[in-house]
């Protein structure tokens, strides 16, 4: 099903693809208050894409009320559970129509290799919107244990208007994360997706639409982060806002909560992850090829990015010199062609940031064990420096690009000391053939996110977010995301014999 095309297929998609360029408001397209607009490129070869609604605050206070109309009028929560769940299936299967346009769509957009659109982002997407809509009519509420005289339910209530705030590491999949629960839940919402990766936002709103999801329940705002998200972070009838994306963005949210109505605020930030590696892991090229994947997997834009080795000092050549075999079959190049496993960064200005810590190789006379070099200006290779010291900007800051530093330990309470040495704390790997140390490491680390002898994020199941300055208030994923888009409510009866005699008087 998720297979990828040849990439003259993809190409032919590519030439033929309609692009949309309005916001998504009230069930239809329509362009900004101000008739402005901004250009989307594609960052592998500076193309222009399109121009796209350029929205303000006027725009957010329409989306706001729409979204508010439609959440008071009942149009979608007061829909059975399972009228709701039959749409958002729907919901899916359409996703999985458009699978092929919409990876096409994100890779043009955001540089990402075709490839890994196809059998991640778009795959996950429609896995993610699934799970939550099959999760609608099986969530029961509770009542109390408060004895014979009362009868008590705790239920859970939709909380109302949830702004969607999202980055452009994975447009398509932050996206899935947000609208899942919150749809599920019965919520109305207002994404205001990454500017340089609106497109997909905006064809999955509509494609939302044509399975039954109701106008005004699902909004899509594009522009800027000033003139979008601080509006959305700022209203007053926006009841929640979930955000995904940097630290220092991430606070704003919070001072914006604290200056206008005290919203729910959910963010899932940025990340310094380690992969620490034990003297006694089984498998030094099970290990290389999961640091491999998990450093330079989507260019290590990735939030949960293996961006620090950390490793026992007695085998760290070792190790080194097996992920150099492994970084051999990560293909750099055009992101349209489904052999190459890394694309171009998201743009230029990323792109100079990225190559900055490059700069600090030299600087601070660090060691390349691999990689270091870049191609025509949108392509960093993989990158492997050895030697880089905590007190380093290498070690603290979050890259966000396909760089990983190396830094070796001694013994085991050094191992845990480096790992946590970060203000970050979203996910971390182990290896080890001891599962004493295992679960040591995993309770001593601290983040949201422990693997154990692999790399990942989990799947749908389990809950993804982060320790420390990587979050605040919640977690994406899971039966634990229902809980954010939530309020809880005691409803509390009085059942005892008073009321029954006073009720037959
Ligand atoms: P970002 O610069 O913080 O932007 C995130 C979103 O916030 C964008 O839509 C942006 O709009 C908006 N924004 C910017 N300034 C704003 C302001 N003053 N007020 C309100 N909204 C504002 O992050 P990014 O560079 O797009 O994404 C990369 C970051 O996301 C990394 O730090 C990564 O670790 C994090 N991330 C975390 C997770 C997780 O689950 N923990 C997952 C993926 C990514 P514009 O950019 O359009 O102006
Ligand atoms: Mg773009």
């Amino acid at each position: 099903m998720h297979e990828p095309l040849t990439a003259a297929e993809y190409k032919a998609i590519a030439k033929t693809i309609e692009l949309p360029t309005n916001a998504f408001v009230d069930g239809s397209f329509r362009p900004a208050n101000s008739g402005k607009t901004f250009t989307t490129t594609n960052p592998a070869t500076g193309e222009v894409l399109a121009e796209v609604a350029a929205c303000d605050a006027s725009d957010v206070d329409f989306a706001v009320a729409k979204a508010k109309a439609a959440f008071d009028d009942g149009r979608w929560h007061l829909q059975s559970p399972g009228e709701r769940k039959g749409v958002l299936l729907k919901f899916a299967k359409l996703l999985e129509d458009n699978r092929h346009e919409l990876a096409v769509m994100e890779s043009l957009d955001s540089g990402k290799p075709v490839r890994e659109c196809q059998t991640v982002d778009v795959a996950d997407t429609i896995h993610t919107i699934r799970w939550h809509a099959e999760l609608i009519d099986k969530l029961y509420d509770n009542t109390a244990p408060v004895g014979s005289k009362a009868l008590t339910m705790v239920v859970r209530e939709p909380i109302g208007v949830v702004g969607a705030v999202l980055p452009w590491n994975f447009p398509l999949l932050m996206l899935a994360w947000k609208i899942g629960p919150a749809l599920a839940s019965g919520c109305s919402i207002v994404v205001k997706p990454a500017q340089e990766t609106t497109l997909t936002a905006l064809r999955v709103a509509e494609l939302a639409h044509e399975a039954g999801i109701p106008a005004g329940v699902f909004n899509v705002l594009t522009g800027s982060g000033k003139d979008v998200g601080e509006p959305i972070g700022l209203h007053m009838d926006v009841d929640m806002v979930t955000f995904t994306g940097s630290t220092p963005t991430g606070r704003r949210f919070l001072r914006y909560a604290a200056d206008s109505n005290l919203k729910r605020v959910v963010l899932e930030c940025g990340g310094k992850n380690p992969a620490v590696v034990l003297e006694d892991a089984e498998d030094l090229d099970l290990v290389a090829e999961q640091v491999v994947t998990g450093a330079f997997w989507n260019m290590g834009e990735n939030c949960s990015a293996t961006s620090r080795l950390i490793v026992h000092s007695s085998i760290k050549d070792e190790l080194l010199e097996r992920i150099g075999a492994y970084m051999r079959d990560w293909k750099t190049g055009d992101p349209l062609d489904p052999e190459n496993r890394i694309g171009a960064l998201v743009s230029k200005a990323h792109f100079d940031k990225v190559t900055s810590y490059l700069d600090d190789v030299k600087k601070e006379k660090l060691s390349l064990a691999h990689g270091g070099e870049t191609q025509k200006g949108v392509y960093v290779e993989p990158t492997v420096v050895d030697g880089v010291t905590p007190a380093s900007r290498l070690f603290q800051e979050e890259i966000f690009g396909p760089i990983l530093s190396v830094t070796t330990f001694n013994s085991l309470a050094e191992a845990v000391t480096l790992a946590n040495d970060t203000p970050y704390g979203l996910t971390a790997s182990v290896y080890t053939g001891s599962l004493r140390k295992a679960i040591k490491l995993s309770r001593e680390i601290r983040a949201g996110v422990v693997t154990v002898n692999c790399f990942g994020e989990g799947d749908a199941t389990t809950p993804f977010g982060g320790y420390k300055e990587s979050g605040f208030g919640g977690r994406d994923k899971s039966i634990f995301a229902h809980d954010q888009y939530t309020e809880l409510k005691t409803i509390w009866i009085d059942v005892s014999e008073r009321s029954v005699d006073e009720t037959v008087r």
